[in-house]
């Protein structure tokens, strides 16, 4: 039965495109299917063959998920320590690690790795994965169930940990024995990998890895980019995606939905403060100085981008103070931020002398938690409902190497500006790009020919992977 005022009456595209299963119980997650009602259509469209490869994942999932006749059998071989070369299902467990933005991300990255690779992803839920996120598959549940044989372990699993791919590498060559598989590995992609951890990202290591009903993978980083470089990989991703620059987008509106508590956070102060406004504009400030702020020069910083780009109108400083137009426009600026005081000084400004243009600036900023606090409920609750918002303006400013940022930008489907990194307490000139693609960076890519066994530099090789705007060394799809 369809209720009155549900998301059913709405004849918007509330699949987006196909993108998500219907049948899903609208109730157990809203924000499921009523994204559609905040968010402007994208101009990207997921191709047939992605759609396609979604539905049968789902399948799969159901097939293989947890407690299922198919997940017993190849947990009995887990607690075997042996490896048999060909299991029902295989599996890739992603650790909860890190920062709310850099987990996201790296889901998003794993869940295509298993896509590519016709594994199941399993989540850790850390403390909050399950209070942040609705189940995105139907039927099953992509969360790592508790009473998982090896769970306590994860805490402990490092570059030298036993089952580290890296570390087997690394003493199978020094030890010139062949490798013997076990029954599962544990995948080390985090800023200290070495040299044979990043093997991974070679031809002939992930042939070997295929064989491994069970992979446990630790990372804190969008791995697509350096996927694409995988020869094995690069035709698939190119069909799945025959417009580059917006996997993420795609994965991430597939994979995260609010739950209802987060979704309540984000409506209500969507509809509260931005829904009326002529244009939405968002600045993400993340600031890693650890000096106490508020800096000048990162407000020079994102008034000059502002400015020179046109997303804010210039005050008047000789101006009369009073200059009524009929029917002013009205800006609304998102502004995210650990502190307040980037929002104070700018709502200062707009309020103490009047607009060039005569449009009038408002200013919100939703919470301002002082500092991060990983894995504390409410504080990830209101960091995801922030990303949120800032993915549902119309004008977005970033800050440069925050994943949290990208987060916003991907799920909007917003080119953001990228505030570049201030170098010595200046704001750099100009200061800020706008980024080539919707797509977050990479940070800590491999440099290396795994062919020709020597290093070389990843963002020259193809195209539409290129070194980021806001770190040289990164790599990114455009
Ligand atoms: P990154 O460190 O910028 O790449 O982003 P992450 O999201 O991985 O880690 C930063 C964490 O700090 C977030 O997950 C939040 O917990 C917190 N945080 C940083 N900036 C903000 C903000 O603007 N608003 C809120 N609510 N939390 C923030």
């Amino acid at each position: 039965s369809v209720k009155k005022g549900s998301v059913d009456d709405l004849p918007k595209d509330k699949l987006l495109s196909g993108l998500l299963a219907p049948g899903f119980d609208e109730g157990s997650c809203l924000s499921r299917y009523q994204s559609v009602l905040f968010r402007k259509p994208s101009p990207y469209k997921p191709s047939r063959y992605l759609l396609s490869k979604l539905r049968n994942y789902e399948a799969l999932h159901k097939r293989c998920g947890p407690h299922t006749k198919s997940y017993n059998e190849t947990l009995k071989q887990l607690k075997s320590g042996h490896n048999i070369d060909s299991t029902d299902c295989k599996y890739i467990v992603w650790i909860s690690f890190s920062g709310l933005g850099n987990r996201i991300i790296s889901i998003a990255s794993v869940f295509l790795y298993a896509l590519l690779t016709d594994r199941v992803l399993l989540v850790d839920r850390g403390k909050d994965m399950d209070s942040l996120f609705c189940e995105p598959f139907p039927e099953t549940s992509w969360l790592l169930p508790l009473d998982f044989p090896i769970i306590d372990q994860f805490n402990r699993f490092d570059r030298e940990s036993s089952h580290c791919y890296g570390k087997l590498l690394n003493d199978s060559i020094t030890n010139a024995t062949t490798i013997s598989l076990p029954s599962y590995l544990y995948i080390h992609i985090v800023h200290d990998y070495d040299h044979f951890d990043k093997l991974f990202f070679c031809d002939e290591y992930q042939a070997l890895l295929g064989r491994v009903p069970w992979l446990i993978i630790r990372t804190d980083n969008y791995i697509v980019p350096s996927l694409f470089l995988i020869q094995a990989f690069g035709h698939e991703l190119g069909k799945l995606f025959p417009e580059k620059g917006a996997i993420f987008h795609h994965l991430g509106r597939y994979l995260f939905h609010p739950t209802n508590p987060v979704w309540g956070l984000i409506t209500r102060y969507y509809q509260a403060y931005l829904a009326r406004a002529d244009e939405r504009i968002g600045i993400q400030v993340r600031v890693f100085d650890t000096r106490p702020g508020p800096f000048q020069y990162v407000i020079d910083q994102i008034l000059g981008c502002a400015h020179r780009f046109k997303l804010l109108p210039e005050i008047d400083v000789h101006g009369s103070g009073v200059t009524l137009s009929a029917k002013p426009k009205v800006k609304s600026v998102l502004m995210t931020s650990l502190t307040a005081g980037y929002y104070e000084n700018l709502r200062n400004i707009y309020w103490e002398y009047p607009t060039v243009t005569g449009d009038m600036i408002s200013f919100y900023q939703p919470s301002h938690e002082e500092y991060q606090q990983t894995e504390q409920k409410l504080h990830e609750e209101k960091a995801f409902a922030e990303m949120y918002l800032l993915s549902l303006t119309d004008v977005l400013v970033t800050s440069p190497w925050s994943t949290f940022g990208y987060v916003a930008q991907g799920l909007g489907g917003l080119r953001p500006w990228i505030l570049y990194k201030p170098e010595n307490d200046t704001a750099p000139d100009p200061p800020c790009v706008q980024s080539m693609s919707i797509e977050p960076c990479f940070h800590a890519p491999p440099f290396y020919d795994c062919k020709a066994k020597k290093g070389i530099d990843t963002g020259t090789l193809v195209p539409h992977v290129r070194h980021c705007e806001d770190m040289s060394w990164g790599l990114k799809v455009v």
